[in-house]
């Protein structure tokens, strides 16, 4: 029945002349998400509507699904969209439209109708009444009602005619790509794939860094972390997914400082190692899965302290959320069942049975400073061992 999609947008709708910006990364990311669907698609931007043509058959589910990982949609119209013929063949196709597709009886309707080609016949209000009309005679157990009606019907003159009357509700946000880059810490747990998500949402593309301790980490570990960042590519694109080796860093920290800071140290190392790769690609922040309270390391005192090591902008987008509303987010964008998935991650092999929840900055730069013989050559032994992985579904 529908052949097409119209895709409403409202946040960038306002955004002046950078408008079209934001539209070219909407339709980018469009045709990413319909790229993976059976079937052929044209995806058009014309006058402030982007539109989406089925060239073939295809899936109705399949397309609308991947269409809500969309950021920047805010409704999928699915459309039927026929040429111009002249007003009987529309009023015939309007009659079958709202046969198929509201056969409840007894609705109110209203027609609304654009006409963004001028040339066309009737003007906006006559095609209201016009079209109106046509469907009271076919169906007369509805009724008109313009201030409230159960069915608004729209009909757009441009081109070809297009005819909807649903709206399904996207995920809002802003296009990914509309809002510079940032490198997320992804771990294997359930938190940063989240804070991933969240920072993307807002137009944000995102690449990751994961830091793996083999052999005390295992490959599937890893496996796991790269399954994660396939999940959030479902809404960002493609990532890069760095994968540094960070065993050496680790036990070296391990052999020379003291057990309860080790978290908190190592954790620095990686703030430091996440922030170079950072400027490196073009990065302009970092995000975390960090949120206050959550474990020793996530006091106000420990944040600070791994903070002070970098001095790009750090986000943390789950710094104000409980537990349990990450972890129904994470079960909402699909990563949770992946997340709780028993494989240790590098910091449990490593943490101490008291760490301290009130690092004291000084003691630990002091600390620290038992690693400077070696450490220097390690984070660069480490840099050197960097894999990328191009993450996509
Ligand atoms: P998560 O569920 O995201 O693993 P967490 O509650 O386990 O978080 P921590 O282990 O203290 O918290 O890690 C805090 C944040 O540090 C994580 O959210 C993540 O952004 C980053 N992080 C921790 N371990 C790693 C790692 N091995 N590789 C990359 N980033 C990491
Ligand atoms: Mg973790």
């Amino acid at each position: 029945m529908f052949t097409a999609f119209l895709i409403k947008y409202a946040e960038i709708g306002v955004k002046g002349k950078n408008r079209y910006l934001f539209e070219e990364a909407l339709v980018k990311q469009i045709k990413y998400a319909v790229k993976r669907c059976e079937g052929e698609f044209k995806v058009t931007r014309t006058q402030g509507r982007i539109y989406v043509e089925a060239q073939s058959d295809f899936d109705f589910d399949e397309v609308t699904d991947n269409l809500k990982t969309v950021f920047g949609i805010s409704g999928i119209c699915p459309v039927v969209y026929l040429e111009d013929e002249g007003i009987e063949k529309l009023g015939e196709a309007i009659v079958a439209y709202m046969e198929k597709v509201h056969p409840e009886q007894n609705q109110s309707f209203k027609v609304h109708a654009r006409r963004a080609r001028k040339n066309y016949p009737l003007n906006s209000m006559e095609l209201n009444s016009e079209l109106g009309g046509i469907i009271l005679a076919a169906r007369p157990d509805l009724q008109v009602d313009v201030h409230n009606p159960a069915i608004l019907l729209s009909v757009e003159i441009r081109e070809k005619i297009y005819i909807y009357s649903k709206t399904i509700p996207g995920p809002g946000g802003m296009p990914v790509g509309s809002g510079g880059k940032a490198m997320l810490l992804l771990s294997g747990g359930i938190d940063s794939p989240v804070a991933g998500y969240m920072i993307a949402k807002r137009g944000v593309k995102i690449d990751a860094v994961y830091f793996h301790a083999p052999p005390y980490t295992s490959e599937r570990a890893k496996q796991k972390v790269v399954d994660l960042a396939r999940q959030v590519s479902y809404y960002t694109g493609p990532i890069y997914l760095h994968v540094i080796n960070f065993t050496e860093i680790q036990l070296y920290i391990y052999e020379k400082c003291p057990h309860e800071e080790l978290t908190i140290i190592m954790r620095r190392y990686m703030m430091r190692i996440a922030e170079h790769i950072a400027g490196e690609t073009g990065c302009l922040g970092l995000i975390t899965g960090e949120s206050i309270g959550q474990v020793a390391s996530q006091t106000l005192p420990s944040l600070a302290a791994t903070n002070e090591v970098c001095t790009m902008a750090v986000y943390r987008p789950l710094i104000g959320m409980d537990k349990m509303e990450i972890v129904e987010l994470s079960e909402k964008i699909g990563t949770y069942e992946t997340s709780i998935l028993p494989y240790e991650d590098c910091c449990t092999i490593f943490v101490a049975k008291h760490p301290v929840t009130k690092p004291n900055v000084e003691r630990i730069r002091k600390h620290e400073k038992n690693l400077e013989e070696r450490i220097d050559e390690l984070v660069a032994e480490a840099l050197r061992t960097d894999e990328v992985l191009v993450v996509h579904r």
